[in-house]
């Protein structure tokens, strides 16, 4: 089986369907349970996501960035070969986020303009969306990671155009890799809510296949199983 997942940080539901981001609308798409998790840290959620197990004790906040999980306690197993691209608390690129947060923090420092880290955030997006690009088709699972939505949203979650731009080019990456036959899972971590112009991470979380799944409300921490059933599944009936 061949697959697709396209990891969106901070996708939200209700912004989805704002902006009508109809390549990100899948066939099943809805809000994702975080059930159970007290608050909404990225790299904690990534890593529950990719275990099946809410890590949320485990991951102290100072250390958290660097947080590693092993590869045999994660999904990408099941898959003959995989790549991931920029995945937090796997692949995460350290040298780029560190940098994107040392910007993010000069900001609110008043020593660096939100424009000078917006182009930061972008050309380390332009990037991952390269490699993402050229590892479809070969590999049988293509996990790719993208934080733009997060990372600008922070800043300027409650700039209407800055954000339809955010989330147009978030549905164009799905538009670019949804013609092949493969399944395209589409999953963020957590959603966003605006205060002022500023952005916070929120509970409405976004999952989307383009094709039925039956799934309701399903929890982060569930995809693990399905992912691998879904493996099963294709192994016995070829
Ligand atoms: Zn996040």
């Amino acid at each position: 089986m061949l697959m697709i997942i396209l990891a969106l940080d901070a996708l939200d539901l209700k912004q989805v369907e704002r902006f009508n981001c109809h390549h990100l609308l899948q066939t099943e798409y809805g809000e994702t349970s975080l059930t159970g998790f007290k608050q909404e840290r990225t790299v904690v959620l990534w890593a529950s996501f990719l275990t099946g197990k809410n890590l949320e004790a485990s991951i102290p906040v100072e250390t958290q960035w660097t947080y590693r999980v092993h590869s045999e306690k994660t999904f990408l197993p099941y898959f003959t070969t995989h790549k991931t691209i920029d995945v937090p608390a796997f692949s995460f690129n350290q040298k780029a986020h560190v940098e994107e947060r040392r910007l993010l923090k000069g900001v609110f420092d008043e020593a660096v303009t939100i424009e000078a880290y917006d182009a930061v955030v972008w050309r380390n997006h332009e990037k991952n969306k390269e490699a993402f690009l050229k590892a479809i088709g070969h590999f049988d699972l293509v996990m790719g990671y993208f934080n733009l939505a997060d990372a600008i949203g922070h800043l300027s979650f409650g700039i209407n155009d800055k954000l339809a731009v955010v989330y147009e080019e978030l549905d164009r990456i799905a538009e670019a890799v949804k013609d092949s036959n493969d399944l395209l899972f589409i999953i963020s971590d957590h959603g966003m809510k605006a205060i002022g112009r500023y952005g916070d991470h929120s509970r409405n979380g976004f999952y989307s296949f383009n094709q039925g799944m039956g799934l309701h409300h399903p929890k982060i921490t569930s995809f693990h199983m399905l992912l691998r059933r879904l493996v099963e599944n294709e192994y016995a009936t070829n």
